[in-house]
């Protein structure tokens, strides 16, 4: 897989601009995709780029949907949790677990994320909450605090209990500024533009350990 790399600074914060040049979903054909799964379900070399950049021990993946993101932690941490509160979508990612052949390396818990916190231990977290449905795009700028359903905000401060690696899937129109100041004050957070195809699509925000340092300091 080839993607091209890059920079852009908007007001002051470096933004790190990544390209993939096709938008696989699933690369298998057995998706059970009777839900809504199809569609926020992670494409999968971005899933890969995602997963080598939280390579660690154990990693919480804490909203797994279909498992697009899951799976390939599989293939980078020794131990994976997928959470996800709706029970399809968790048989889903069991399923698409076996067909890639992961599915030992993860074991997948039904519930809601924020009450199971207190119990969870895990090296990096990554976050890829609901967007409220298919009219995020609608707004200028994406609110992660009012239009994430249970506040981006709260989401990634109770995460903050657990660990400060967290990686954070949003979309392309999420508010720089909101997710900057979640790194808190002095803090660095590394903020990556995905695109396919020249097109942006999402945007990730890696915080704590997963911060690409030497990438920082070499374009501030
Ligand atoms: N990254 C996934 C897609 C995640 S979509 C992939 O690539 O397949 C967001 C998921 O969050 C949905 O599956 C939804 O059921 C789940 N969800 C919503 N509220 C939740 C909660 N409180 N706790 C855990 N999962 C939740």
């Amino acid at each position: 897989m080839v993607s091209k790399e890059g920079i852009l600074m908007d007001e002051g914060i470096l933004i790190k601009i990544i390209d993939f040049p096709r938008d696989y979903r699933f690369n298998f054909l057995y998706l059970l995709h009777v839900t809504e799964g199809w569609y926020s379900v992670t494409p999968e070399d971005v899933a890969i780029h995602i997963a080598e950049r939280c390579r660690c021990d154990i990693i919480i993946d804490a909203f797994c949907g279909v498992g697009g993101n899951a799976i390939q932690f599989a293939f980078t941490c020794h131990q994976v949790i997928a959470i996800d509160i709706d029970e399809t979508k968790l048989m889903c990612a069991k399923h698409n677990a076996m067909i890639y052949g992961v599915a030992d390396r993860i074991e997948f818990i039904l519930g809601d994320y924020l009450k199971l916190i207190p119990k969870l231990k895990a090296d990096v977290v990554f976050l890829s909450p609901p967007w409220g449905g298919p009219n995020y795009l609608s707004a200028k700028t994406f609110d992660i605090k009012t239009m994430i359903p249970m506040d981006g905000e709260k989401l990634y401060r109770e995460s903050l209990k657990i660990t400060n690696n967290i990686a954070y899937y949003l979309p392309r129109n999420v508010n720089i500024q909101q997710i900057t100041n979640l790194a808190g004050r002095g803090n660095t957070c590394e903020i990556q533009e995905v695109y396919i195809n020249g097109k942006l699509k999402t945007m990730v925000a890696y915080y704590g350990e997963l911060v690409d340092m030497d990438f920082c300091e070499n374009n501030a």
